[in-house]
């Protein structure tokens, strides 16, 4: 029993025989030795005094007894373990994915000799943000970076961090830094750090708010050169606090998308390695559109699991169709596209990577679920530059409606944000007829732009073709593809 409840037990015993007491004089029947009674209540009252004083205690305990009565009483900072772990995961074990790799393969190398870097003044991020869907492989990366770094790897989930009692999670903060400082060169893994991080809004969380102002101390505390990498991973970018994303924190931002045609060949290869598979492997990559990393991962060992249940000596592709269905009902909410929408999806980006190609709107390579255009860092941008923004966001819903001939609701992400440009233009920049522009303006430059986006389409058709076949081929266009399609059309 805790020195608590015996003080409550204590108080209670206490003011029970006080009742008494006082019941026991009302009745007449303790008007005998009244020395001896008074004695007893000022024991009584003593013995009140110090249950409540326990009791008070109780009710309003101080931080740290807090923490002590949690590690006590339910020993939830005994589950709490610290402990790195050595990876023996290698870039080899991650397919595909290689401008990722590549964007990493210098933190490797910065942990490999911090010193050579140190020597030269050379700042690298503290923080490395993996963004991306769950089962992509993020946590395999941040595993394959400490593999090949030979460096210890602390794991945390962000909702290891959120408890119920204030405080709790703050030192776990500190008490995860401390160690990973102490055995640098290291990298921190924290999984799902929207738990700690999401943006803090109108609702106020005490114990969250802590942890993550722990998280953002513990970060500026340390120098990049101390060899310490901070990876985060998760799903949302955009509902992280914005404190975490100022330079300095997690400043460097690698989106992980699902894998196309060509890397999920690549992954089903690394997980039926040593497996005897006889078959085509480009056949169920192309069957298992939207399929993550993890997914494929299941798949192959489901597949495999049949194959040996039929008294197989081989897998073959027959099994993979067999389990197809079992593998996309464990998962949750799975991507799958369906031929036609993948036809759909194919054309609005190719019309998209065109339509940007030409209007000068720069980016790297376009799929089939995402785009990555680059943000402007300009300090000045023009009202031309906005507009081919926008066209360039309306291409998609331009190209399909032509094409098919119906509106689809993939579009909203885009209209939307061409809205919004299309507002600041207007609103903000003062770019209308007018210096305050209203709501009718904002339409009628989101008309104009369709109607030349309309324009665009109609005179670069061929080569939206072209770049709709690759599309649906590859489910993925890089600018360079398309110079060269266009170099073939002239
Ligand atoms: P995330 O952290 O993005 O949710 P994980 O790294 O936990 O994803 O991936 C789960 C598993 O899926 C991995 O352990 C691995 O078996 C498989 N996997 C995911 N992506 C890849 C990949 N690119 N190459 C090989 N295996 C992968």
């Amino acid at each position: 029993m805790s020195k608590n409840n015996g003080g409550i037990i204590f108080g209670l015993v206490g003011i029970l025989i006080v009742l008494l007491l006082i019941a026991g004089f009302k009745s007449g029947t303790l008007n005998g030795n009244m020395i001896v009674s008074q004695l007893i209540a000022v024991v009584i009252i003593f013995a009140l005094f110090i249950g409540f004083i326990l009791l008070l205690k109780r009710i309003a305990p101080q931080p740290n007894q807090q923490q002590i009565q949690v590690e006590m009483n339910t020993g939830i900072e005994k589950d709490f373990i610290i402990r790195p772990i050595t990876s023996n995961v290698t870039f080899k074990d991650v397919a595909g994915i290689n401008e990722v790799k590549e964007e990493l393969i210098e933190i490797v190398d910065f942990l490999k000799n911090p010193q050579k870097y140190r020597d030269f003044g050379i700042k690298l991020p503290k923080g490395v943000l993996l963004v991306g869907p769950p089962g992509v492989g993020k946590t395999l990366i941040a595993k394959a970076l400490a593999g090949e770094a030979g460096v210890p790897f602390f794991y945390q989930s962000g909702s290891s961090f959120v408890q119920m009692y204030v405080g709790v999670g703050a030192k776990r903060v500190r008490d995860l830094f401390s160690k990973a400082k102490a055995q640098a060169p290291s990298i921190i893994f924290i999984d799902e750090i929207d738990a700690i991080g999401k943006a803090r809004g109108n609702l106020r969380n005490d114990e969250r708010e802590a942890t993550l102002n722990q998280l953002l101390t513990e970060m500026d505390g340390f120098e990049g050169s101390e060899g310490v990498i901070v990876i985060g991973a998760t799903n949302k970018v955009e509902l992280l606090d914005e404190a975490l994303l100022r330079p300095g924190r997690f400043d460097r931002r690698i989106f992980v998308e699902l894998p196309n045609l060509q890397e999920r060949i690549e992954i089903l290869k690394v997980h039926l390695k040593g497996k005897p598979f006889k078959g085509n492997l480009e056949n169920i990559a192309k069957m298992t559109v939207g399929f993550s990393g993890a997914a494929l991962a299941s798949l192959v060992n489901e597949a495999s699991i049949y194959a040996l249940k039929q008294g197989k000596r081989y897998i073959e592709e027959s099994d993979f169709y067999a389990v197809k269905d079992k593998v996309l009902m464990g998962k949750k909410k799975l991507n799958t596209y369906s031929t036609k929408e993948k036809e759909i999806l194919s054309y609005y980006q190719a019309s998209k990577a065109v339509i940007a190609y030409w209007l000068g709107v720069d980016f790297e390579r376009i799929s089939l679920v995402k785009d990555d255009f680059k943000e402007e860092d300009k300090e000045i941008i023009s009202k031309t530059e906005i507009m081919s923004k926008i066209e360039t966001l309306l291409a998609g819903r331009v190209g399909v409606e032509e094409k098919f001939n119906e509106k689809y609701s993939n579009a909203h992400k885009d209209i939307k944000k061409a809205r919004e440009l299309a507002m600041k233009m207007i609103k903000e920049y003062g770019m209308g007829e007018s210096l305050v522009g209203d709501d009718r303006e904002v339409s009628k430059i989101l008309d104009e732009a369709y109607k030349e986006t309309k324009i665009l389409y109609d005179s670069n058709l061929p080569l939206i073709n072209k770049v709709y076949e690759k599309m649906l081929k590859d489910e993925v266009i890089h600018k360079e593809d398309i110079k060269k399609l266009q170099d073939e059309i002239f």
